[in-house]
């Protein structure tokens, strides 16, 4: 079985003493393919260094919503597109809107995500878009910003509703599941995976945070995407191998700069 987590976080400090181990046992798992994404283009050096070192990871360039305000004017169109020129560079974010937390001011956020998407637009590389209590201004940008050109993106950790699912699928968006799908509690978040379409799912971890049952609470790591794979095959009801096959298919389709591994069970 070959399974992608298509985004983890593998620079930030939890990882520095053991990343060699956490790398290996995702393989062990089957994870055969990571993408550990930036969210400070301060950093971007030292996640692109870990892409570097590790066979079947990957990375992105971008800025999370929570760093808009101070390093959302560095994300300029121009300074993402060249970085999205280096090889190991292949998807544009994390970038997005969070009035949950909302570290950043709202405008700043904005300005900042249009700036990604311009990139994603011009590179053809993915957009990773986070998107926590701001549905509505979510869909307003991504549908306007489609009037311009369409792009390549993804939803990362969708844990929100069946309306924002809908409008991202519609303008060809992807939808990625986290850890949040096998906790007790989500029940709303399940009956709406139930309805999305098996070709548009992909899965991650967003490791170190929201670690999936049974590591409920602790570090989450790459290895643990099995456990959301897991759930996600039993919500859509088909065999693990299959939720497998899937995924891992779509993401190739999706992160389309990354060869598609020769392997059986990736086959299309
Ligand atoms: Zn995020
Ligand atoms: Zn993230």
């Amino acid at each position: 079985m070959f399974l992608v987590d298509s985004h983890c976080h593998l620079d930030f400090p939890t990882f520095a003493d053991d990343l060699d181990d956490v790398v290996a046992r995702a393989r062990d798992a089957g994870v055969g393919t990571m993408v550990t994404i930036c969210t400070h283009l301060s950093r971007f050096a030292q996640v692109r260094e870990i892409a570097d070192r590790f066979e079947g990871v990957r990375c992105s360039a971008g800025v999370h919503p929570h760093e808009a305000d101070h390093e959302g004017p560095t994300a300029t169109p121009e300074r993402l597109i060249t970085l999205a020129a280096d090889p190991l560079v292949v998807g544009i974010g994390e970038t997005g809107l969070d009035y949950y937390y909302e570290h950043s001011a709202r405008d700043a956020q904005q300005a900042s995500f249009r700036s990604h998407i311009q990139a994603a637009r011009e590179t053809g590389l993915p957009l990773i878009v986070h998107t926590r209590d701001a549905d509505a201004d979510t869909i307003a940008i991504l549908t306007d910003e489609y009037r311009n050109g369409p792009f390549p993106g993804v939803i990362h950790c969708f844990s929100t509703s069946r309306y924002l699912a809908e409008k991202t699928l519609e303008i060809g968006l992807y939808i990625s599941l986290s850890g949040i799908v096998t906790f007790k509690a989500a029940v709303d978040l399940q009956e709406t995976v139930r309805a999305l379409p098996l070709d548009r799912l992909l899965i991650e971890t967003d490791a170190p945070y929201l670690a999936p049952v049974p590591h409920r609470g602790k570090r989450n790591e790459p290895a643990f995407v099995v456990h959301t794979g897991a759930a996600v095959a039993a919500l859509k009801q088909v065999e693990v191998a299959e939720l497998a096959r899937a995924t891992s298919d779509n993401f190739f389709n999706l992160f389309s700069k990354i060869p598609r591994p020769d392997i059986a069970g990736v086959a299309v």
